[in-house]
């Protein structure tokens, strides 16, 4: 998947979900012919978990809207074409509303992007920095000031349907340490042998969670609504992310030392496995979310 993640995973869902006939005439057919790559201009320096304190501002200038700000952790937006933008249209409404989804074409006059090294050496992210850039009205996405419902549409998919792919992989994964494990004789080892079954069970449970999902989606869809997953989206992603986390230290046990000098593909997965209980919303948040629209506790403060 890499590059088309955000496009046809959470961008394109979004567009399908919400946007007008021209707009899924427009996007969509590129999307899935992977012609175009989309990232995803949510977070900045100091609007990540509190996302609505977004300030990157867009002030309507006839057709157009005029976008000065900076995004941050923007993956792979040094080969994106089109930016799915979360911007306040509004400053006089703090928080949620206020705020407006956009199409941003990340060629436009005035978009900088300074990639980010990660810790295993890659740049498959960066800063953006937005200066009085031009974004035609008609790339608005939904009504003005109602992006964070546009934006939770997003999420939901980012979170519900969109690892569907990775899970199995990390089935995959999983059946190659067990069979790594039996050539090495690390197979002999019952606790490692209970490790890998848990595991095993956990992804199984975790595609039977992402199935649950899309057949959710599905459904409401059939019945008239909006064909978009549910808040079951958290449950999934809490428990895939911190999985996919256990599966590489899993690893790292079978295979031995899994050094930065070691295998470059195993140790790419396990560095980086961390960082799926921080991207889509950290386990944390998703805890929260969790605790106040699934089993009904009060609000954090
Ligand atoms: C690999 C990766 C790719 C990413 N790609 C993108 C991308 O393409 N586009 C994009 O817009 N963003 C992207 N992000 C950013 C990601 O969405 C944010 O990192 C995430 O939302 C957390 O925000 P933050 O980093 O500002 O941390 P903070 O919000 O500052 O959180 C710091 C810590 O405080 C905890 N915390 C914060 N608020 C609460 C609370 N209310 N209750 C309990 N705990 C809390 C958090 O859980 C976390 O542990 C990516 C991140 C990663 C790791």
């Amino acid at each position: 998947m890499g590059a088309n993640f955000v496009g046809l995973l959470h961008a394109g869902p979004t567009i399908a979900a919400e946007g007008t006939a021209a707009q899924r005439a427009r996007w969509l057919p590129p999307i899935l012919r992977g012609d175009e790559v989309w990232c995803q201009g949510f977070s900045e320096p100091d609007a990540g978990s509190d996302l609505a304190s977004l300030r990157t501002r867009a002030v309507r200038d006839g057709d157009d809207y005029v976008v000065t700000g900076s995004k941050i952790w923007t993956s792979h937006a040094e080969v994106a074409d089109w930016c799915e933008l979360l911007v306040r249209t509004d400053p006089s409404t703090p928080g949620h509303k206020g705020l407006t989804w956009l199409v941003l074409p990340m060629d436009a006059p005035g978009v900088t992007v300074r990639p980010l090294r990660t810790i295993a050496g890659s740049e498959e992210f960066a800063e953006v920095f937005l200066d009085e850039v031009r974004v035609p009205v008609a790339n608005r996405v939904g009504a003005e000031n109602d992006g964070w419902r546009v934006t939770m549409v997003t999420l939901s998919f980012e979170r519900g349907t969109a690892f569907a792919g990775e899970v199995v992989a990390c089935r995959r994964t999983l059946g190659q340490l067990a069979r790594a494990a039996k050539e090495n004789g690390r197979w002999d080892d019952a606790a490692l042998r209970r490790r890998l079954g848990r595991l095993n069970a956990e992804f199984a449970a975790l595609w039977r969670l992402v199935q649950w999902n899309v057949s959710e989606a599905e459904a409401g869809l059939r019945a008239g609504g909006d064909g978009v997953p549910g808040v079951g989206g958290s449950v999934f992603k809490l428990r895939y992310s911190q999985a996919r986390h256990e599966l590489f230290d899993a690893a790292a046990e079978v295979l031995g030392s899994l050094s930065l000098d070691g295998d470059q593909e195993w140790t790419a997965g396990r560095l980086s496995s961390l960082s799926y209980t921080i991207a889509a919303g950290t386990s944390q948040i998703q805890q929260n979310i969790i605790a106040e629209r699934i089993l009904g506790l009060p609000r954090g403060r």
